[in-house]
């Protein structure tokens, strides 16, 4: 071998002289085969090694494409079958084998028409395209010698390069038709715990779509390193930042994976490989991609749960990574859905899930999540079934595998059987009657037997909301979430656009009443446009800057939505309502600042509203320690059990461990109601609840008991609770309720629940 270059010194080294042959290889208009056989020539020749061959997976077996050393009569004829032979082995195991007498391996299959009983020594490592192997790249010598650490970190890196070449060349084709071939068909049934109720069918579509990698080999490897740098930078700021946010606070499972997390992005090792990565020639992606291959290879032997769960936020971190350094930031939202899908991801802010075209979101699987946490309170609203804390996501689910979510059982079939089909189409049949028959509710009163009006409204948040005032006969919209316009709005939504969609709200809901709560912004509910520097550094986002408190501070912020309300309800009642109201100043305040801007209107020549009615949320405990002086100011006041058992228990309400462990029917939150409901008797005040907790028929009974008559719930609630309240005997209720209350059962929902079933209570199940 005469042209054979020097041999070389680093496995970077080695790696790279391959490399910077192979990309003029790729670049040149030669067809695939012709490029192939270059490819077996080149690394032959640098790695001074007699034979190397390519296997590419074809029709379920790996073929051999193209070789050097080997009998060329071979090339398309020889094939094995995954697991069979070291070939076969490598790409069914996807790991690499380094054998000094090749012959000797017991799973060795000879194949006489290739020639290599003249070879001893052998060498193969997969081709990996998405986590599976497409091919096998070898090399073998006559020699009887193992090869060195730094020829097989050679051959990995070139495998890699290769994967590029098969997918971008002609052979992309055999690829695709590999991912098909090679996809588990076989179904599976996950579990979770409901979230938002409801059924569902459509495709997997990740949130995080994967990452292709456009090009593996450098044309700078300084360029490259820079990219990289950045991109750690950028990633360990993003890490860093989490820890002060909502999803991420202190103490349990969040901070284990935080800390896991701050740990793999420091880790010096890592940044280090991914270094040599590119020393060998390979792009910043490709380079994150080759570290997290090897890494995978190494994890894949070691069979310890606890590990793989660490892998699983390697992976996190890896795609992230990689992610910042091509730019493909993008969410699934963004490429939109073309058909009938299943959202699944780790976690998602409400802003997220609202991207997605509502039409063709059929469910959403979530791996954390918890029963009042904005997405979810979002979700809802949109009509969206969701399951939350289901395992073994990304393992068991591919993108496109057809999913069936049935959110009561608390399942998702992946790829289910016919008959899986059936069945549940059966239950989809059975659940869209009751709906039916629940809508044929709408024209009826929501009164209780014994003859008491319950008010329902709904509560809402966005344009399309609109319609489930008539589609649910609802009475009005009880809580009006004007955030949500912010929250779906790439920048800050101006005046005239607020205004528009007040008076649409307005226009459509005719003489039912519509109470506009002003932005509640901060918390989970973040704005990606906003400058909050104070907000980003917070521990307690739920319990800091947020809300009224923002808003009185951005007094901007609130004066433009004071105006914009006046001037959509011009010759129309106004009712305003302010948010996480905690002493009664900052009520006065707000108020004070609508009176402001009333007067400045009306000093312009303004059409103004006919009245203003205003309101308080009562969402933080403490206030109701001060609620005989806020009293006398009050048109209405609405209790938001979302935070306030959030506060009520001290247990943030979007963290997934906690999702189950106070009960809305607890007695602390029973009798918090209750002496609510009593303070305000006998004032002028309208006392409603617009959490969640309503839009339940037990929890919803449980409120009309303890005093509570008007309600403002999630439009699928209607149905359901104004069942509930034509079924009920609320003077009965009332008679009991205070030794329910007086002496709780140690299960208060049991007992709440027994009630309501020995008095004939309809509560759907
Ligand atoms: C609540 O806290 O109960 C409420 C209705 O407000 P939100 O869920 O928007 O915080
Ligand atoms: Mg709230």
């Amino acid at each position: 071998m005469t042209n054979a270059p020097p041999p070389p010194t680093t496995a970077a080294q080695s790696a790279r002289t391959i490399l910077t042959r192979l990309h003029e290889v790729m670049a040149s208009r030669t067809n695939a085969q012709g490029k192939l056989n270059q490819v077996v020539g080149i690394i032959g020749e640098c790695l001074n090694s007699e034979v190397c061959s390519i296997y590419l997976l074809r029709g379920g077996s790996l073929e051999l494409f193209a070789t050097r050393g080997l009998k060329q009569e071979a090339v398309h004829v020889t094939r094995l079958a995954l697991g069979e032979g070291l070939v076969g082995m490598i790409a069914e195991q996807i790991e690499t084998l380094n054998l000094d007498e090749a012959a000797a391996h017991p799973d060795f299959s000879y194949r006489p028409e290739t020639g290599e009983e003249l070879f001893h020594s052998f060498a193969g490592v997969p081709i990996i395209r998405r986590e599976r192997a497409v091919g096998v790249l070898c090399v073998q010598h006559s020699d009887p010698r193992r090869y060195e650490e730094i020829e097989i970190e050679t051959l990995q890196t070139v495998a890699m390069v290769l994967s590029e070449l098969i997918a971008n060349a002609d052979l992309v084709d055999t690829a695709a038709r590999i991912d098909a071939a090679e996809a588990d068909q076989s179904a599976q049934r996950l579990s979770g715990q409901k979230l938002v109720n409801g059924m569902g069918a459509g495709i997997a579509v990740f949130h995080q779509p994967r990452i292709t990698i456009e090009h593996t080999v450098a044309d700078d490897i300084e360029a490259e390193r820079h990219r990289v740098y950045a991109a750690f930078d950028k990633m360990r700021e993003q890490i860093d930042r989490m820890a002060s946010q909502a999803e991420f606070g202190i103490g349990g499972e969040h901070e284990e994976v935080l800390e896991t997390y701050k740990m793999f992005a420091y880790d010096e090792g890592w940044s280090r490989r991914i270094n040599e990565a590119i020393d060998s020639g390979l792009t910043a992606e490709a380079a994150i991609e080759r570290v997290q291959q090897r890494t995978r290879m190494r994890m894949r032997q070691i069979d310890d749960p606890l590990l793989r769960d660490r892998m699983h936020d390697l992976e996190d971190l890896s795609n992230r990574l990689i992610r910042i350094v091509s730019g493909q930031m993008g969410t699934a939202a963004q490429m939109g859905l073309r058909q009938d899908s299943i959202l699944i991801a780790r976690n998602l802010g409400p802003a997220e899930l609202l991207e997605y075209d509502r039409r063709r979101l059929k469910g959403v699987v979530l791996e954390e999540g918890s029963l009042t946490a904005h997405v979810i309170i979002v979700a809802r609203a949109m009509g969206v079934p969701v399951i939350g804390r289901v395992r073994d996501v990304r393992t068991s689910i591919r993108e496109g595998d057809l999913l069936l979510l049935d959110a009561a059982a608390g399942t998702v079939q992946v790829r289910p059987t016919a008959a899986m089909l059936d069945a549940f189409e059966a239950k989809l049949e059975i659940s869209q009657k009751r709906r039916a028959d629940l809508a044929a509710l709408r024209d009826l009163p929501a009164v209780t037997r014994d003859g008491v009006t319950i008010e329902l409204m709904i509560n809402a948040g966005l344009r399309e909301d609109i319609a489930a005032l008539d589609l649910t006969g609802a009475r009005g919209i009880g809580l009006f979430r004007t955030e949500f316009q912010f929250l779906v709005s790439a920048t800050l939504p101006q005046r005239e656009r607020q205004q528009r969609l007040y008076r649409d709200v307005l226009d459509a809901a005719g003489d039912r009443p519509v109470i506009f709560r002003t932005v509640d912004i901060g918390g989970d509910k973040a704005l990606p446009y906003m400058n909050v520097d104070e907000n980003a550094l917070e521990e307690n986002p739920a319990m800091g800057w947020r809300a009224l408190r923002l808003a009185l501070e951005r007094e901007g912020l609130l004066k433009v939505q004071a105006r914009a309300l006046m001037e959509a309800a011009a010759g129309r009642t106004l009712n305003v309502m302010f948010p996480m109201v905690s002493e009664p100043w900052e009520y006065e305040a707000a108020r004070n600042l609508f009176v402001g801007q009333r007067a400045w209107l009306a000093s312009r020549g303004k059409k103004l509203p006919a009245a203003i009615r205003y309101g308080a949320m009562l969402e933080v405990p403490g206030l109701a320690e001060t609620l005989d002086l806020l009293l006398p100011h009050l048109d209405f006041l609405s209790i938001g059990t979302n935070d306030l058992t959030q506060f009520l228990f001290a247990a943030d309400r979007a963290h997934p461990r906690l999702a189950e462990r106070y009960d809305w029917l607890s007695p602390t939150v029973m009798r918090f109601i209750a002496r609510v409901v009593k303070t305000v008797d006998g004032s002028k005040v309208a006392l409603g609840v617009c959490g969640e907790m309503g839009g339940r028929p037990l929890e919803a009974m449980a409120l009309l008991g303890a005093g509570i008559e008007r309600l403002s719930i999630t439009p699928a609630g209607v149905g359901p609770v104004k069942a509930m309240i034509r079924s009920l005997d609320l003077g009965a209720l009332r008679t009991d309720m205070p030794a329910m209350l007086a002496r709780p059962a140690a299960d208060p929902r049991g007992q709440y629940r027994a009630w309501a079933e020995s008095n004939g209570v309809d509560l759907g199940d």
